[in-house]
Order: structure tokens, then sequence, then C-alpha cells
């Protein structure tokens, strides 16, 4: 089949342009009848893979799948795409199961879903069927190498021997060589085609912050995007329950999940979660292999994860519909710690313990942490990304020989005996309790770093461990060690360079703009309440009826014919036909309010210049108007840019306006008017300053035109 004849498919039934990279030639490998193992990153898009020939093949395609979940959103969601699809699981009665064997025998259905357990039910009527294709999702399982091994998948590769001619696809996350041998063998793969897809996932933003304050750095956060579901990873089950009741006093939908809470309130909430009902999930890992929610926006990893596989894989529950999604990963010392205990008493102990490593190198890299992710997957990259806090905000170096010095030397004062944080309390010379017990007041090099603060010298005793001249002895209480490195600073007149420790200090400012930029009244929220209506009437979530990326499209498109609104990336045949119509009139009518809304507006500033024109003072016309003066002279101001002819002169001179332009220049055009306002130092009107911009944009309107 042809590329183009391929796409037209790939329009019609699933709405997508275009072919995410290796689908197109992972579907030609199928559909030339070749078995083929598919490793494609979490979000990368496997289903089509096998979807898409499942509609263009004769027969039925079987797929394998290890969750249940997990089928019935994907039966569901190819439901809304008018393509036949069913199910068949231990959640279903015998009846409601014999139900859709004996549909799958006269042919009703393009594809079924079951579990590897559940594939018996189908033995007695494999020779009544015509299967085109067997598809094996999240094929890692089979290998005990993995993480989620299934025993049900080791008996996978009788169906090679039983239905040899019948392709099969492998598709799997899990990249590792030992994985994909196991997978190849165990299934019977007949020198299968392979193709590895980029792990880059580009949309997804990458950034570690200090695990300080992390609770009200997580809330400030949250509270700057109100709609926006996300997912917070946390070390132990206790850090879960504890969080989202934090959460939750702070007026955040939150909720708790992990193996701990009994079935009912697990299901219950990841449902929640699902259907946009609960805005954040504050999870152990077990949380995210059963879902599929494309609209996760964010992922915050409240401690370090123990190794780069699984945060690569929980960060990739982020952004899968494409659009730009957020990371956070807050590293603790303390996490370390523990992590390094948990690590050293399992299994494996120095595999895990390796990739600990691993994981703290990428927390406290200095260079692009993509480029580090993706090689630490066998990806090597010339460019920087410039999606990550390093690229957005490179840090600075300066010599910091001294301060490591003080800090050094403070330790060996302390004769190696005190861990991290009594070392900074003696630096800064606090005068605590436990100093004082031990008399340290009094020993020569207290306080001799009072003039920095505890947040900075935490941040700079991390920098001298990371750079090895000291350590933490993790089975000693955490005290910190000199390494013998530490001589070559203290006694060998060794340069230290550090980096500037940068706080991230939240932009109040940028918060509202933000949530203004979030408001309710956009056509962005009103697609997505008509979206959860429509979701809760069908009982699906709501990503399946359309994506994140699909509203945004339509917000910005704007479609108001059925050959528009197919225009739209993730509407096909069959969505055009069911939701069309009840999105384009959403759309229509938002535009009628809105001019109704300008037409307004119009007409009240059309009432202020009638009554400026006829000689009104500002508080005159407030007064007859009932609006208050700065209203009144807000519709001034806009009236003038407008082009209106109003005296100016009467309300700022010219000789205030060009400080206002200079002013301007110098705070790099700030929105609001309080930076002039303290610029001039509260000397210059609110209102001289409004009139005074307007001049300016009058000025600057005619000198484009
Ligand atoms: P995976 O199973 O690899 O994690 P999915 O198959 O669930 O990924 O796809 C992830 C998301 O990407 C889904 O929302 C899907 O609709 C979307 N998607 C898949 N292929 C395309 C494409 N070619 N164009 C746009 N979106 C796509
Ligand atoms: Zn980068």
């Amino acid at each position: 089949m042809n590329s183009e004849l391929l796409h037209a498919k790939l329009k019609e039934n699933f709405g997508f342009e275009k072919f995410r990279p290796n689908q197109e030639t992972i579907i030609t490998t199928i559909l030339s009848g070749q078995d083929t193992l598919a490793i494609m990153p979490t979000g990368g898009g496997k289903s089509i893979c096998f979807q898409l020939p499942a509609l263009i093949l004769p027969g039925i395609t079987i797929v394998i799948s290890p969750l249940i979940a997990l089928m019935k959103d994907q039966v569901d969601s190819l439901k809304t795409n008018g393509i036949s699809a069913c199910y068949i699981n231990s959640s279903q009665s015998s009846e409601e199961q014999q139900f859709y064997i004996d549909n799958l025998k006269s042919n009703k259905f393009k594809l079924v879903y079951i579990a590897p357990e559940s594939l018996s039910y189908l033995d007695n009527i494999f020779s009544e069927l015509t299967i085109s294709l067997i598809a094996i999702d999240e094929a890692h399982c089979i290998s005990s190498w993995g993480h989620d091994f299934r025993p049900a998948y080791t008996n996978l590769g009788y169906l090679k021997n039983r239905f040899p001619s019948t392709p099969v696809l492998a598709l799997t996350a899990t990249a590792d060589k030992a994985t994909r041998t196991d997978i190849t063998k165990q299934l019977n793969l007949k020198n299968p085609k392979t193709f590895v897809a980029s792990f880059d996932r580009k949309n997804l933003s990458l950034e570690v912050r200090p695990a300080l304050d992390r609770v009200k750095q997580i809330i400030d956060f949250i509270e700057n995007k109100p709609n926006e579901s996300g997912i917070i990873y946390c070390l132990s089950r206790k850090t879960t329950e504890e969080l989202a009741e934090k959460l939750s006093k702070s007026g955040i939908l939150a909720k708790a999940y992990h193996a701990g809470l009994d079935n009912t309130t697990r299901a219950k909430t990841q449902d929640q979660f699902i259907n946009d009902d609960c805005q954040v999930v504050c999870a152990t890992i077990a949380f995210g292999m059963g879902i599929d929610k494309s609209n996760v926006r964010w992922v915050i990893h409240y401690n370090l994860p123990k190794n780069i596989e699984g945060y690569y894989q929980e960060i990739g529950r982020a952004g899968r519909d494409g659009l730009p999604a957020e990371t956070i990963l807050f590293e603790s010392y303390a996490d370390v710690i523990q992590l390094q205990k948990f690590a050293s008493d399992g299994l494996n102990a120095d595999v895990q313990l390796a990739k600990l490593e691993r994981m703290k190198q990428y927390a406290d890299a200095l260079s692009c942490r993509r480029k580090i992710l993706l090689s630490y997957f066998g990806e090597l990259v010339d460019e920087n990304c410039g999606n990550c806090d390093i690229c957005k905000k490179p840090p600075t170096f300066f010599d910091g020989t001294i301060l490591a010095q003080k800090a050094l030397s403070a330790i060996k004062r302390l004769q190696e005996s005190e861990p991290l944080a009594v070392i900074v309390d003696f630096l800064r010379g606090s005068k605590n309790a436990y100093i004082y017990e031990k008399n340290y007041q009094t020993l020569k090099t207290y306080g001799i770093g009072a003039d920095i603060s505890w947040y900075d010298w935490n941040q700079y005793l991390i920098q001298l461990i990371n750079l090895g001249y000291c350590e933490i002895a993790f089975h000693q209480h955490n005290k910190i060690l000199l390494t013998p490195f530490a001589k070559k600073v203290l006694f060998e007149g060794e340069k230290v360079k550090l980096t500037t420790v940068v706080k991230k200090v939240i932009d109040k400012n940028e918060i509202k703009q933000e949530k203004a930029k979030a408001a309710k009244n956009s056509l962005f929220e009103t697609l997505r309440k008509l979206r959860y209506e429509i979701a809760q009437e069908e009982e699906v979530p709501a990503y399946v009826i359309f994506s994140d990326a699909s509203l945004r499209q339509m917000e910005i498109l704007r479609p108001m014919t059925d050959e528009d609104f197919l225009a739209v990336e993730g509407v096909g045949k069959a969505k055009l036909e069911k939701y069309g119509q009840d999105f384009i009139n959403a759309i229509i009518e938002f535009h009628r309010n809105k001019s109704v809304k300008k037409e307004k507006k119009e007409n009240t500033y059309k009432k202020t210049l009638e009554l400026f024109q006829n000689g009104f003072s500002v508080e005159e016309i407030a007064g007859k108007r009932n609006l208050g003066e700065t209203t009144i002279i807000s519709h001034l101001a806009k009236l003038y840019v407008d082009g209106h002819d109003i005296d100016l002169s009467q309300f700022v001179s010219e000789d205030e306006i060009a400080k206002i332009e200079k002013a301007q220049i110098e705070l790099a055009r700030p929105e609001a008017l309080r930076p002039y306002y303290e610029y001039f130092e509260e000397k210059m009107s609110y209102d001289k300053i409004r009139f005074g911009l307007a001049s300016i944009e009058r000025k600057y309107n005619k000198s484009v035109l």
C-alpha cells in the first residue's frame, strides 16, 4: 500500500495528518507479512502501529495486553473513531465473554484485546477465525530481566507456531538489549525487523530543583495551572498520603495512590484522575502503568528516583498528546542517603548502587540534561536541547576557593563527626542548643561563614561533595568526612570553582499573568467543559473524545464548518459525525458572546467620548455614568490610542511623556502600571502614567503604519 493511501487512512480513521517517527515503516513492514519488533518510548504512538494495519488487513487482529484497564480505554478510543473492537478478560461475566466470542466468529470486530491469561477462551474458535495480525503490547513483560514480568507472557511463543504465516508485532518501551533478545526468542519471531524510535521526547521540559521547601514550591506550581492534571511521584506510601493532605488543605484536588490502599480506593482514584475529576495524584511508582491519559500536563518527582529507567518512564507519562509538558525533579540529600541504604541492603547491590549514582549525576548535571538522558539510552546528540533548566539558564561559575577552605576546615574542626546541617550551623555561627551542648561556639572558625545564607551553604557543601572533596558516611549517621583531595584545597593552594546558587523565586506577577491566560473564559476552557460533559455522558475519559492537542487546534483554527473541523488534528470521519456539530456550535456561540461583549465595550467608550467632547470633566463623566474616575481615564486613554481627538496636554506634559518613555525602555516594557509608579518613586500619578503610555503607543502605532 503506498504512502498516500496510508496517510488517507490515518486521517480518515484517526484524524492525524502525519505519522510519528517510525509508525509508517513499522506499518509497511507488518503489511508485507514480516514479524516486527517495535521499540518506542511511552507516548511514541505504538497503538497506531497495529490499529491501522488491523483496518487494512482482511481478518481480525488479536492484541495481547497485560492490563485490563488499558484494554477498555483503547477499545473506547477505537469506538469513538468508529472502529469496531472489543476485549475479553476476567472483568466480564461468562455471558458477556460468550457474546464477544460469537461475534468474533461472525467477523463483527476488527480488533480483539485479550489478556494473555484469557487466551484460552479463543483456543476453541481459533480455527474459525481469520487472524491477520497478532500484536503483543508491553512485550517486555515476557522477560524476567525486566521489572514487569508476567508469567503468562512466557506461553505466548505457541502463537507463532500455530499461525506461522501470520505476522507478529511485539511492542515495548523497554530498550535494553537483554530484554530485546528475550522477546524475539520467546515469541519465536522469525527474523523480525527491529525498529528503535528515538527516545527523545522534545515536548517534555526537564528541570531539577533543590528540595528545600518543596511543598510550597509544588503548591505554587500547581496554583499556576488550575486545570492541568499532573502526577507527583513519592518514594514512600506515607509521603503520598501526607502530601495529598497538604495539597488538599491548600484547596487542590489531590489524592494518594499506592499499593497499600485497597483495590476499590485505588480504582476510584485512578478513574477520577483519568476523567479529570481529580487534578493531582500523589503516588508511588505503583501508579501509571495502566494509564493512557494523554493530557497529563506535568510530572513531579518529590523524591529522587532509584534509577534513570524508572525516572524516564515516569516523566514519559506527561504530554503523550505531544503538547508541551513540564517535569520537575526535587533533589535532596536525605533521599540520596535513604536510597543508598535501600540499594546496598537489597539484591544486586552493586548494580543498584551504580544506577543510583547515574541518577544522581543526572540531577547534579551542569550541562544539558537531555543529552545525559539520551546518552544513557545509547543515543548521542550533538545539539543542546534548549528545553531543560541548564539550557535555559546555564550555571555561572565563580572562584569558590575561600568558601571551600572555610567549609573543609570546619569539617576538620568538627573532627569529621557531624552531618551537613551541623556544619552549616557551625559555619553560620548559629546559637542553637546542639552547638552549645557540644561547645562548638568556642572553636576557632566558628561563625566564619555568617555572611552566607543557610540555603546557599547547603548548596555549596553539596557541590563540594559532588566535586569529591568530602563525602557522606552513610552508615555512620551521615557524618561528613574529608577525602584525600581536601588536602589539596586546604594546604596546596588548589583552586575550586563553584556555581552560583540560583534560588527559584516565584514571581507573583508571572503567576497572575499565567492564571489570567488559563482564565475560565478562554475558548479552550469552553471546549474543555463541553468535552467533559460529553465524556460523562458516554462514560469514557475526556481525552478519548478529543485530546488536548485537538482542543488547542480548535482554539486556534476556530472551525465553523464541517470541512474546517475535519482539518483539526485528531478529527477523523467518525468524530466529525459524532461531535462536529456540538463543537462547531460551541465555537460559534463563543464568538457571538465575544462580539456582543465587544459591542458593549465599544458602546461604553462611545458614551464617554460624547460626554468628553461636550466639555464635561473626568469627574463629571464619572458621576453621570456612575463609573469610577479611573475607568473613565482608561476609556479616554484607549480612545486616544484608537485615534480619537482628545487633547492630552491637560493630563500629562510633553516632558512627563518623555520621562515615561525612558522608564518604559529601562523597565523593559512591563505590562502593569505599578513598576512605573515605583520607578518614579510614587511621584508620578497613575493617571499621568496611563496617558503617557497612551501617547507613546499612538506615536508608535503611527510610525509603524
Ligand atoms: P504509546 O502506547 O506508545 O505510549 P499511544 O499509542 O498511546 O502511545 O499514543 C500516544 C498518543 O499519541 C495518543 O494520544 C495518540 O492518539 C497520539 N498519536 C499517536 N499517533 C499519532 C500521530 N501520528 N499524530 C498525532 N498523534 C498521534
Ligand atoms: Zn538541555
